[in-house]
């Protein structure tokens, strides 16, 4: 109840605006309830004065019936509308809550997490936290009217009373038991629905290289696998229902029948008048929906339960960790920075990636890391983006311990052309603009002509307007990576990290992408990942990394007179 009434609490945070539609919509229920109660007993009086050949009355009286059926119209159209709209408002704050702060998960948590965990709680634990209050006033207000008939029967009757007592007990003890056993397959029901979302989610993203693997087969199966799981979870959920449904049902007839036979006793001791017996037949349905109520509140508060945790696990659990910033800002950095002893792993079971590592760049050098795959090129890029904290030592922008600088300072002063840059489903020009809202076209066509791709871009149709589509499918990796430059041209962030492709990229665009960063070289700090000695050989400095540590650093020609593993490197390279 402690856990009900804090989550409820939680909830009401997002539904506190819809204030007024809420008390619009228990007016409408309290109305609802007050028609469907007094409706019979004006029935009841059409078929007296039928009976009785008053045939005014039954018209003036159907003309009541027909006014008030029409509030009841209306009072419907007003609950449903209040409804919709409470769940509107209310889904939208969860949702876009929740999606902001997924946003500010740590990488280590995100790298651990599937997609499906996130998608399953964004989609349907909101959507079942929007409409709680709706729902628990709809269900209160039906408990409230039956308690009131429930009443009723109590001043017919005592024993009847004690009766029905009994048999409400009777039934809300199956439906609890039944309620809980139900809530722990739906906990389970609900990690495999996040299961089978992830892997679609993930088929649906991959699903070029399954083609491409001809490895369409085994994914089906391991699809259908997952869905079976998740549906043989549901199964097992509704045939708890079914069995307790089953009992209830059993029960309940039990009841009924043992009412009747209660009943005729106590008339024929003379301890229940006929009239009255009648009555609380006709009430007895009412006490038993008033259990259905309680049942149907017991369930829901459970799935609400559910659902909110889920929810407050992303939101406030340590689990689900938050990445932390400073509070120093820097406008525009100069582009020094420096790695002090940094020791890192990605998780505390494994190896250290980076191993006591220490250097230093200076503002608009171009310094190239090269060693082997595995050796923690692209960890360091992380780590200069903040994508994960270190273990130890410091890493510092202009000085300043990034710890102690805020989100933008970082990472708005930072890009990184990844190996294969994600380009929006957008035109050429729209990309660009992503970066920057009020860029001019001037502005574009000069990045792009940094980049080396204005040729490119003026011979397509529609130039500039071209849509990429999805990705950037309809341009090949080199195009991508030189329109990620241009995007990066006109960011004009300080501090550019590049990580070459290693898929091998043809002579001719391989030139124009060393162009395109040659253009850039003296104005900005440029970092490259090298997979191809070749490739930076004019850099001002090149690194070598070998096992999270720097072992050698120095220009081209330095390193191959001084250092064996790179000359035994770039010689392998040249005799390829
Ligand atoms: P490089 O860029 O030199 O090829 P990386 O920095 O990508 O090397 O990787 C260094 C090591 O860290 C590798 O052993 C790799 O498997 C591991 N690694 C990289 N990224 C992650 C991650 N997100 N989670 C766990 N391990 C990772």
């Amino acid at each position: 109840m402690k856990k009900l009434v804090d989550n409820l609490k939680f909830a009401w945070k997002y539904s506190k605006d819809e204030k007024k539609n809420l008390i619009i919509f228990v007016i409408s229920e309290i109305v609802g309830i007050i028609i469907s109660i007094v409706v019979p007993i004006l029935m009841a009086k059409v078929i007296v004065n039928f009976t009785s050949n008053k045939l005014l009355q039954v018209v003036l009286i159907m003309t009541l019936v027909y006014l008030v059926e029409n509030i009841r119209n209306v009072v419907y159209y007003m609950n449903n509308k209040c409804m919709q709209v409470i769940y509107r408002e209310t889904m939208v704050k969860i949702q876009y809550d929740l999606g902001k702060e997924m946003l500010k998960l740590s990488n280590k948590t995100l790298d651990n997490e599937s997609s499906g965990v996130f998608i399953q709680r964004l989609n349907s634990d909101t959507s079942t936290m929007s409409d709680v209050f709706a729902y628990m006033i709809q269900i209160l207000t039906d408990v409230i009217a039956n308690i009131g008939v429930f009443i009723a029967v109590f001043i017919i009757n005592k024993i009847m009373f004690v009766y029905l007592l009994v048999m409400i007990i009777v039934i809300y003890i199956i439906e609890k038991i039944r309620t809980e056993k139900r809530n722990e397959l739906d906990k389970n029901f609900r990690k495999k629905s996040e299961k089978v979302s992830g892997f679609i989610s993930e088929m649906v993203r991959g699903a070029r290289d399954i083609k491409m693997l001809n490895s369409e087969a085994s994914f089906l199966k391991a699809m259908k696998d997952k869905i079976l799981d998740q549906n043989n979870a549901r199964y097992k959920m509704s045939s708890i229902n079914r069995k307790y449904n089953l009992l209830r049902g059993c029960v309940h007839d039990f009841f009924d029948y043992t009412l009747v036979v209660i009943m005729v006793y106590l008339v024929s001791i003379k301890s229940l008048s006929v009239a009255s017996a009648i009555i609380i037949f006709n009430y007895s349905g009412r006490v038993s929906s008033l259990i259905y109520c309680l049942g149907n509140l017991l369930e829901r508060s459970k799935e609400f339960n559910l659902s909110t945790d889920r929810i407050r696990e992303i939101l406030e659990s340590s689990a689900f960790s938050k990445e932390t910033f400073g509070e120093k800002h820097l406008k525009r950095v100069n582009g020094n920075f420096e790695f002090k002893n940094v020791t890192f792993s990605y998780s505390d079971e494994e190896h250290e990636v980076l191993n006591n590592l220490s250097f230093k760049v200076n503002a608009n050098e171009t310094v190239a890391f090269v060693g082997k795959s595995g050796a923690g090129k692209s960890t360091i890029f992380s780590l200069l983006c903040k994508m994960y904290d270190i273990e130890s030592g410091s890493i510092t922008i202009d000085g300043v311990d990034i710890n102690e600088l805020d989100k933008d300072s970082i990472r708005g002063n930072i890009t990184i052309i990844s190996q294969n840059p994600y380009i929006f489903n957008l035109s050429i020009k729209d990309n660009m603009r992503l970066v920057k809202e009020d860029v001019s076209d001037r502005e574009i066509k000069k990045a792009c002509k940094a980049a080396c791709l204005d040729d490119f871009i003026e011979s397509l149709p529609d130039k500039y307007d071209t849509i990429v589509g999805e990705g950037g499918v309809n341009l090949s990796g080199g195009q991508r990576q030189r329109l990620a430059i241009a995007r990066a041209l006109i960011q004009k962030t300080e501090i550019i990290l590049f990580d070459e492709a290693t898929s091998a990229l043809d002579n001719e665009t391989q030139a124009k992408i060393q162009e395109a960063i040659h253009n850039m070289k003296g104005e900005y700090t440029i970092l490259i990942i090298a997979h191809r000695l070749s490739t930076v050989v004019g850099a001002d400095r090149i690194m070598l990394v070998d096992n999270g540590k720097i072992v050698a650093t120095g220009t081209h020609s330095e390193l191959l007179k001084k250092n064996k593993k790179y000359k035994s490197l770039y010689e392998n390279e040249m005799t390829k």
